[in-house]
């Protein structure tokens, strides 16, 4: 197998294609500490791209609780438990990848397929918390909380190294070289789930209608005309933000992805060590006790909540750009933060998004003459 750079994992390792580079590549951020679970993402990829027949149980957008929810049934659990769990030396992982451990075993790519019975709970685990029920009060003061869960938002990661394409024996799967969007071509699709078995995050799915898989497609037609993705759009919490990601060492302060992923490191894959370098980051959920999110998110997790609890309160770059999240329908390309004003900028340079740092405070006296009332609420 050919050897790639991986830096998400901190080293090279074995890929059964030569590496490449798309001229942009498609990327997200997703703030989990917002995250309420109001499921407006998900319906909203459904209603626009699944609702035909044979699509009925497909959610290319999910959102699930951890620690117990998944979708489908524990699709991380049983990846981490074929690839040995996880094990880092610093920011080097020195496990095994999904390709790697499936050289051991003669095949292309470690990986299961999902039943039925496990596509059939896609909300399984909601709002189940771990950790001891309180006693003695309700009151948290611990940063890390002793009863906790949150909400996972999940797409297409539209990874730079798919599971999905690689384990694809018909070669029917390819990543768009404008954009890094990762396509399933339906013409020469056979039906034959190994996609389904290859992608760790489960994110390709056989449609038994057609006969075909599918899966997120990044909606490129709007990604296209420069907009955001129709579950980016409409997330209620302005949880996330689109953009296009450069490779590490071509990191721009100015570029929101860049910024938050390479320059302040806040943001981070999901799954590194599965060894697809997935393209969607995501900000931790600052409350959860962090050996947990170590094995979610790799060793950045430490220094991601650290800036995240300790300098974003006096940092108003940051800040800017965390409220810049959801401000547009538009793909912004570039940021800046300045008089108390974050400002979002797309491809052609046209600001797209202006937010204030501070939002104003505006009080009013009680009593309105005009009206002869006494209001209750006056700020
Ligand atoms: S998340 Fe899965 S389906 Fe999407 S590109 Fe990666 S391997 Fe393929
Ligand atoms: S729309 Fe946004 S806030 Fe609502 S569940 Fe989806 S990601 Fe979370």
């Amino acid at each position: 197998m050919p050897k790639v750079y991986n830096w998400q994992i901190g080293r090279e390792m074995e890929y059964p294609y030569e590496p490449g580079r798309p001229d942009k590549q498609f990327s997200a951020v997703f703030d989990t500490n917002k995250c309420i679970a109001c499921q407006t993402c998900s319906i909203a990829c459904k209603t626009t791209w699944t609702s035909g027949r044979g699509q009925e149980y497909m959610l290319w957008n999910n959102v699930e609780s951890k620690p117990y929810g998944s979708f489908p049934l524990q699709w991380d659990l049983k990846v981490l438990d074929m690839i040995g769990g996880a094990s880092w030396e610093g920011d080097r992982y020195v496990g095994k990848t999904i390709f790697e451990k499936a050289v051991e075993n003669g095949q292309t790519v470690e990986g299961f397929l999902p039943t039925l019975e496990d596509w059939s709970y896609p909300n399984c685990g909601e709002d189940e918390m771990a950790g001891e029920p309180l006693v003695g009060g309700y009151h948290i003061d611990e940063v890390a909380h002793p009863v906790w869960f949150y909400y996972l938002p999940r797409i297409c990661n539209h990874c730079s190294f798919p599971g999905c394409l690689a384990n694809c024996p018909r070669q029917s799967i390819y990543k768009r070289p404008d954009n890094g969007i990762v396509l399933i071509d339906q013409e020469r699709c056979h039906g034959y789930k190994q996609c389904v078995k290859g992608c760790p995050y489960k994110k390709a799915m056989f449609n038994s209608e057609t006969g075909r898989s599918e899966k997120c497609i990044g909606c490129y037609p709007k990604a296209e005309a420069g907009l955001a993705t129709q579950c980016i759009e409409q997330c209620i919490g302005k949880i996330r933000i689109q953009g296009w990601i450069s490779p590490p060492e071509q990191a721009r302060e100015d570029n929101p992805m860049d910024y938050l992923v390479h320059v302040r490191k806040v943001a981070l894959p999901i799954y590194p060590q599965f060894g697809t370098l997935p393209n969607v980051y995501y900000i931790p959920p600052m409350t959860v006790p962090e050996p947990f999110l170590r094995q979610m998110f790799g060793p950045g997790v430490t220094r991601a909540l650290r800036i995240y609890r300790e300098e974003l309160p006096n940092d108003p770059e940051l800040q800017g750009l965390l409220l810049l999240f959801g401000s547009t329908n538009q793909i912004m390309t570039r940021f800046d933060v300045r008089d108390g004003w974050a400002h979002g900028y797309r491809r052609d340079g046209k600001e797209v998004a202006r937010v204030p740092i501070t939002e104003p405070l505006v009080v009013r006296p009680a009593y309105d003459p005009q009206y002869d009332v006494v209001r209750l609420d006056t700020t």
